[in-house]
């Protein structure tokens, strides 16, 4: 007899997972507004580049779509060493947690 999905496995689907994102394939719709430190991006390069991303950015997926709103410097310092993907800490959500952030 099928009863639905168990509580454990819709904590499984809404995540959190650590998965690597290719950078352009993460949404960051409010960075215009928000200017990175220059000084914390170029320290988060060196350290990334000498001993990798130490802690995942958080970004939430919302209908196979990828979206970031914190991490900003660590994606910055990503773009700038011309990484490809970044490690990122994945919350599934939905299109109303979307307009909360944006909010
Ligand atoms: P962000 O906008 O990316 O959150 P912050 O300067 O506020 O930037 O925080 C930097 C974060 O990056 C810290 O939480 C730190 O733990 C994390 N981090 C991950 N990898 C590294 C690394 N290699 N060197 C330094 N900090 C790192």
């Amino acid at each position: 007899m099928n009863q639905g999905p168990s509580p454990f496995s819709e904590i499984k689907k809404r995540g959190p997972f650590v998965l690597e994102i290719p950078l352009d394939k993460i949404r960051r719709p409010l960075t215009r507004t928000r200017a990175n430190d220059p000084v914390k991006v170029k320290e988060l390069m060196e350290s990334i580049r000498e001993i990798g991303l130490q802690e995942p950015i958080d970004v939430l997926e919302v209908d196979g779509i990828y979206y970031g709103f914190s991490g900003c410097h660590r994606f910055e310092a990503h773009q700038r060493l011309g990484l490809p993907t970044i490690r990122c800490k994945v919350r599934r959500g939905t299109k109303e947690t979307l307009r909360h952030h944006l909010r």
